[in-house]
């Protein structure tokens, strides 16, 4: 196949500034507030290559951001790819011995850090031998008293405004990230150009997430993590108006870019929606021009898709993991709910919906059998196709049992039904096993949130001599709710729900449920901190027999 008809990010970029270059890329950094074209992003993008070219940066080498939602970061997103280079963008919130371990790893050459991130860098590189030769960059117009290092305006300054981009075979690594962690060791997860294309062109399609050129598209989910989903090139291939929320968005900044910038799609983790709720409800804001929020990396609760389309919002819920770049699954109802009530049309709305065109599912079992589709039998999700890794970087794929065939096994636990929406049960090690049977912890979830007076919710399974596990219930309440009152409605509704084995042998309150570095709740913190048999003591063991049911 002749190099020029590569699947590259470039030909995003080319469409972007030469078909929409009046198009606007806002932004919100340390320094306030600060919007430009598409054309001066591709003559920026453009001056960032020269820099990075004369400071020695060749293909192959690999490039660290270690940055929260901003232009400058988005700068690093076409113009190191398109040079050859990979980047690689570092959860800037993960532990330090995490961080040491994968830019030793990814073998950085110089990493771009935010201001308001460089007195974490400088505590992580300190003394860290993984951290020699390693030169850094400041996101901004100042270099810092933290961290040795030049701005990043300087190191582009007087840099050309053209660049002559070389062809790039579509098997180049053109992205790096490392899976948070929540399950042992981060593992790198390799994008080559391809990878990153496929995903962005079935992003784009009717069955993926509505992005357009009249958009203006704010992804509030990270850019260090998973491409911010792959917002920033799905929204450039599409010539929309860009929006970044900056270092650490409040609901507060959020809703006023919504509201001043006219957002018209924004994504995240659910908790960013739940506190976005919680701030419009007391402010008593509207949401403008809000038409989409694409909710994922845990799943949506139900009351919180009801709440948004109360509001003419609508939560489209995708599933997606760091291995397949993100996105896997959406739910679009299909077009034979065109003319569903709004119950059942929300029934599969709620689900994870239905795998993207390009992409391949399979469910099986414990035994290695497929389970049928049939919306009962669950199993864990397989799922390949040409934007799922086959491998984790730097480590043989015979070596990780998490890879067969080309297949990657996702360790979520779900059922189909007859229809193809994929519904997620649980991770596999968050399901609850209760007498060999099992418990999803998702789904109580769902329902505790439903509650009035729930905040949040998060249940886990503790260990119990008798019946292996039982679940236990994690609630933040509203403020001024009473907990006796509480528990009583949280356990008559699940009562009226679901069978008695499945409730909750204890519910706890706490005053916030612990966080992952991605923003979802942390059921690793939680079982670690809170979750000790003694909260279990005294719970009725008929309830948990099931056999009894
Ligand atoms: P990300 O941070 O992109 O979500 P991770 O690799 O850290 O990716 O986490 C992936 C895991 O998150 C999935 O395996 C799944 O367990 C969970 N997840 C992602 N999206 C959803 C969703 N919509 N509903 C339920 N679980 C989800």
């Amino acid at each position: 196949m002749s190099d020029k008809t590569s699947q590259t990010l470039r030909s995003f970029l080319w469409r972007a500034v030469n078909l929409y270059p009046d198009r606007e890329v806002v932004s919100r950094t340390h320094e306030g507030r600060t919007r430009y074209t598409y054309k001066e992003y591709g003559e920026r993008t453009a001056r960032l290559a020269n820099a990075l070219s004369a400071y020695g940066i060749e293909k192959g080498d690999r490039v660290g951001t270690f940055c929260w939602n901003h232009h400058r970061h988005f700068e690093t997103y076409f113009s190191v790819p398109s040079i050859g280079a990979q980047l690689h963008t570092i959860n800037p919130l993960l532990p330090d011995t995490h961080i040491r371990h994968i830019v030793d790893e990814a073998d950085d050459q110089l990493i771009f850090v935010d201001h308001s991130l460089a007195p974490k860098l400088a505590a992580v590189a300190s003394g860290a031998p993984e951290f020699e030769g390693i030169e850094f960059v400041l996101m901004g117009e100042t270099e810092s008293d933290t961290v040795e290092g030049v701005s990043y305006e300087a190191f582009i300054a007087g840099r050309s405004s053209e660049y002559d981009w070389p062809e790039i075979e579509e098997t180049q690594p053109a992205g790096l990230c490392y899976t948070s962690g929540t399950t042992g060791e981060p593992k790198g997860v390799e994008y080559t150009h391809r990878m990153l294309w496929s995903h962005t062109m079935a992003t784009l399609t009717p069955q993926g997430i509505p992005i357009d050129d009249g958009d203006t598209v704010m992804p509030v989910v990270p850019m260090f993590h998973v491409n911010a989903w792959g917002f920033p090139f799905a929204a450039t291939a599409a010539g929309a108006k860009h929006v970044y929320p900056g270092p650490s968005p409040d609901p507060e900044d959020v809703v006023r870019l919504i509201r001043e910038e006219g957002v018209t799609i924004t994504a995240g983790v659910p908790t960013v929606w739940l506190d976005l709720i919680d701030y419009v409800e007391d402010a008593d804001v509207g949401l403008a021009d809000l038409e989409t929020i694409a909710v994922g990396g845990a799943a949506a609760p139900e009351s919180m898709i009801r709440w948004f389309d109360d509001r003419d919002v609508e939560i489209v819920h995708a599933w997606g993991m760091t291995e397949l770049s993100p996105i896997g699954t959406v739910s679009n109802p299909k077009y034979t709910l065109a003319d569903a009530d709004y119950e059942t049309r929300l029934r599969r709305r709620t689900t994870q919906g239905l795998v993207l065109p390009g992409l391949e599912i399979r469910v099986v079992d414990d035994e290695g059998e497929e389970v049928p589709w049939d919306g009962e039998a669950f199993g864990e999700l397989w799922i390949r196709g040409p934007w799922v890794t086959t491998e984790y970087f730097g480590r043989p794929a015979t070596d990780e049992a998490d890879f067969e065939g080309g297949w990657l096994k996702t360790g979520d636990i779900v059922t189909v039904d007859e229809e193809g929406y994929v519904d997620v049960v649980d991770r596999a090690e968050d399901v609850i096993k209760s007498a060999g049977e099992w418990i999803s912890s998702i789904e109580l979830e769902d329902a505790i949130m439903a509650t009035d007076d729930v905040a949040e919710a998060v249940v886990v399974g503790v260990s119990h001599e008798k019946y292996q596990e039982r679940p236990v219930a994690f609630v933040v309440p509203t403020d001024g709710a009473d907990p006796d009152a509480l528990s009583e409605t949280i356990l008559d509704r699940l009562g009226a729900e679901y069978p008695g084995w499945w409730l909750p042998d204890a519910i706890e309150y706490l005053e916030e449920i612990p966080k992952t570095t991605t923003g979802k709740f942390s059921k690793a913190v939680v079982r670690e901190r809170y979750a000790d048999e003694a909260l279990i003591e005294g719970a009725a063991p008929e309830r948990a027999d099931h056999r009894t049911e």
